[in-house]
C-alpha cells in the first residue's frame, strides 16, 4: 500500500468508516502454474474469498517459467496493488522485485512456498509441511506392511522440486520415518540413492520422475520387485505408476507397489479408487485462501494476523512468521469422508 493510501486507511479506522466506502484494496495473486489443479484451485479460492471480503483481485499464472513470474509480480508492483500473495515457482529469485514492491509500501505473503533470501516477506500462510513427509511416508510403511507383510521392502524415493523449500520439508518429514528403517534393514533402497540433490524432481514434472522410474526398473529391478515409492506429490506419482505398469506391476499376479502422493488430485483419487496409487495427502486449498484473506485484513486494519509458528521458516534473512495447518492422509479408508464429506469434491466425479 502506498503511503497515500495509508493514511487514508488510518484516517477511515479513525472515523470508523466501513471497508466498503474507502476504495477497495487490489490483491497481486502470482500462482505458479495452472498444469497442476490444486494451484488452480488456490486461485480460484482466494478470488472468491477476497472479492468477498471487499478486494478487488488480479490474479496471474506463469506456467512454471520463472522470468513470466518475475514478470508478473514486477508488473503488478508497477500498477500499485496493496498487496502481493506469491506462490513462488523458484523461491529464491524475488529479492529485487519484492525490494521494490516495499519501497513502495506493499505487503507481500508467502503463498503455501516460503519466499526464500528477503526479508521484505511479512508473512506466510501454508501447512505443516513437515507434517506432510511424515504423512507420506507413514502411509507407505502402513501400506509395505499391509501387501507385503514383515519385509524387508525395496523402496525407491523421489523429492520434489529443489527450487521449492516445502520440497525439502517434505523429504526431511519422511526421511524422519524412513530413516531409522533403512538403517534397520526393514527398507531396502536398492539404487543406493538418497538425498535431496539425488532424488529431486526439477520443476514437479510428472514426465521427469516417470522416466527415472524407467531408468530405476531396469537397472536395479531385473531380478528383485520393488514395493513402494516415495512420491511428494500426485503428478510424480502418475508419472511413477505408468512405468510400473509399463512393466508389469499391477497385473499377472504381480502386485503393484505403494506409491504415495500429494494434493488429491481427481486423477490421483481415480488412481486409488482403482487400486494403483495407494494414498495421497489433502490440503484444502479453500481453508489455505481463508487464511491468506485473514492475514491481508489484518494488515490493512492495522491489526496483527494470526499466526501459529515463529520459529520453523527462517527464508535465510528472516524468520518468517507463518501460519500452519493440518494436512490430511488419505488413502481408500478415509477418502469419501475427508474428500467428498468436505465438500471439496462432489461425487460424481468419481463415478
Ligand atoms: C506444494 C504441494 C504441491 C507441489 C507441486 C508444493 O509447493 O506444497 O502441494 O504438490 O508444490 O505443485
Amino acid at each position: 500500500m502506498n503511503l497515500f493510501k495509508k493514511t487514508i486507511m488510518a484516517a477511515a479506522a479513525m472515523s470508523l468508516l466501513t471497508a466498503s466506502q474507502i476504495a477497495a484494496q487490489s490483491v497481486g495473486i502470482a500462482m505458479p502454474t495452472k498444469s497442476s489443479a490444486r494451484w488452480i484451485s488456490d486461485g480460484e479460492s482466494m478470488v472468491e474469498q477476497f472479492e468477498a471480503a471487499g478486494f478487488t483481485t488480479d490474479l496471474q499464472y506463469a506456467e512454471d517459467d520463472i522470468p513470466n513470474q518475475l514478470a508478473q509480480i514486477e508488473n503488478m508492483i508497477t500498477k500499485g496493488v496493496d498487496v502481493l500473495v506469491i506462490a513462488a515457482i523458484d523461491g529464491t529469485t524475488l529479492s529485487n522485485a519484492l525490494e521494490n514492491a516495499a519501497a513502495a509500501g506493499i505487503y507481500v505473503i508467502a503463498y503455501d512456498r516460503l519466499i526464500r533470501e528477503s526479508g521484505n516477506v511479512n508473512y506466510y500462510a501454508t501447512f505443516d509441511n513437515f507434517k506432510v513427509g511424515v504423512q507420506q511416508a507413514s502411509s507407505l510403511v502402513a501400506g509395505l506392511g499391509e501387501r507385503f507383510g514383515d519385509g524387508p521392502y525395496n523402496v525407491e524415493l523421489f523429492g520434489g522440486s529443489p527450487d521449492d523449500n516445502n520440497a525439502f520439508f517434505f523429504y526431511n518429514g519422511a526421511m524422519s520415518v524412513l530413516d531409522p528403517l533403512i538403517e534397520d534393514g526393514t527398507i531396502v533402497i536398492q539404487s543406493g540413492q538418497v538425498g535431496m540433490d539425488t532424488v529431486g524432481t526439477l520443476r514437479w514434472d510428472g514426465a521427469v520422475a516417470q522416466s527415472r522410474m524407467d531408468n530405476l526398473l531396469s537397472a536395479y529391478y531385473g531380478d528383485v520387485d520393488l514395493h513402494g515409492a516415495l512420491s511428494p506429490y500426485d503428478g510424480l506419482s502418475i508419472g511413477i505408476l505408468s512405468s510400473l505398469k509399463g512393466v508389469g506391476y499391477g497385473s499377472g499376479g504381480v502386485a503393484m507397489p505403494i506409491v504415495t502422493g500429494q494434493d488429491a488430485e481427481v486423477p490421483s483419487v481415480i488412481s486409488m479408487l482403482a487400486g494403483e496409487q495407494y494414498s495421497t495427502v489433502f490440503k484444502d486449498t479453500r481453508t489455505l485462501a481463508g487464511v491468506t484473506v485473514g492475514m491481508v485484513q489484518a494488515l490493512i486494519n492495522g491489526t496483527e494476523p494470526e499466526i501459529n509458528d515463529t520459529t520453523t521458516y527462517d527464508n535465510g534473512v528472516i524468520v518468517v512468521p507463518s501460519y500452519l495447518l493440518e494436512p490430511v492422509s488419505v488413502d481408500l479408508s478415509n477418502w469419501e469422508e475427508a474428500l467428498i464429506g468436505s465438500g471439496y469434491y462432489t461425487i460424481d466425479q468419481f463415478q
